[in-house]
């Protein structure tokens, strides 16, 4: 166990201020997130140097679009969520406490850093399967040494940490895909225990920062398909983070608590069409059959980078990231 960063504490009872949640924690009790724990008066993590899954994953996994296509990225994850949707896709790991998780592997930082440095064509470490601001230290230490090494970081996260840890992390990440779950207060305060407001404000300080952002919207039908919702999300997007913001729509399948049918296949299309009104990189996820996932120049339309699964072709885009066609500048595409 780590001492853990950002918290107070007065008569042994510790506040936590990681995450908006603000967990109020007695003694020898763990947050709401089941990884922070109050020992004698002052907060541990119990996830530090623990290592629930690690693999090497095409960026376009994560999902990244605009960030090296076709590259390769170690991928890490630990376990704990502050969330708790009941359409949960990595439940196994992030609703679980470290006690009840026995495959949790114990890393060191070096051991992370040398296999992401042996692996070719490897741009970097991903933190993400469960939610990675639930193992802030540890991904804060491994990113200062990933920078020391040439190495890329990557979060990919529900976006909901206070702004001091946010601000902390943030000179060591490269780039982010954070989960817009919703347009709406009471979804977040129904479904996933949480709020909108603060998953708005880490976007905005990422755009910001210069990090690179890329959003995913999980489409579910009946909870959250409400299209002038989405209308008012997009508007919101564009007006606070510009139209050139990747956006990920992608499709539900039945998982965890859920047994709600998959996303139709027209819904997704209503979605993608009316976001194409307001931004320009827009990208069907989850669903194979509707060809949606190629990029495109915004200025004349040709085809700048294909994909097909994790075939990814970038042979519309030169080497300093204009169309190859029109010489259009697409900004946000690094590679
Ligand atoms: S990080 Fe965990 S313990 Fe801390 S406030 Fe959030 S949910 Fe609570």
């Amino acid at each position: 166990m780590k001492e853990a960063l950002f918290y107070t504490s007065q008569h042994d009872i510790v506040y936590c201020q990681l995450c908006p949640k603000a967990c109020r924690i007695s003694p020898g009790k763990v947050g709401n997130c089941f990884v922070r724990e109050n020992r004698d008066g002052k907060l541990f993590t119990a996830v530090y140097n623990r290592v629930s899954s690690i693999h090497i994953d095409p960026i376009e996994k994560k999902p990244l679009f605009h960030f090296y296509p076709g590259k390769q990225i170690l991928s890490i994850g630990g376990i704990g969520c502050n969330f708790h949707c009941s359409f949960c896709q990595n439940y196994a790991i992030s609703q679980c406490k470290p006690a009840d998780y026995y495959w949790l592997k114990d890393m060191t930082i070096g051991q992370i850093i040398e296999q992401a440095s042996r692996i070719e064509n490897n741009i970097g470490i991903a933190y993400t399967y469960n939610e990675p601001f639930m193992f802030y230290e540890f991904m804060l230490d491994i990113s200062r040494e990933a920078r020391l090494h040439n190495l890329k970081n990557v979060v990919v996260s529900n976006g909901f940490v206070n702004e001091a840890p946010l601000q902390e992390i943030l000179p060591y990440i490269d780039a982010f895909n954070i989960d817009l779950k919703a347009f709406n207060d009471l979804f977040y305060r129904k479904q996933v225990k949480g709020r909108l407001a603060p998953v708005l404000k880490t976007m905005e300080t990422i755009a910001a920062s210069g990090a690179h952002l890329e959003i995913t919207f999980l489409i579910i039908p009946g909870m959250n398909d409400d299209l002038h919702e989405f209308e008012a999300m997009l508007s919101w997007i564009h007006e606070h983070l510009g139209e050139n913001v990747p956006l990920h729509l992608s499709r539900y399948f039945p998982q965890y608590k859920m047994t709600q049918a998959a996303t139709p296949e027209d819904t997704l299309m209503n979605f993608y069409r009316l976001a194409r009104k307001k931004i320009n990189h827009v990208f069907l996820g989850n669903v194979y059959t509707l060809d949606k996932a190629n990029t495109y120049c915004p200025h004349c339309g040709y085809e700048i980078i294909s994909r097909n699964r994790y075939q990814v072709k970038p042979d519309g885009l030169s080497g300093t990231g204009a169309c190859l066609n029109c010489g259009e500048i697409l900004p946000g595409i690094i590679r």
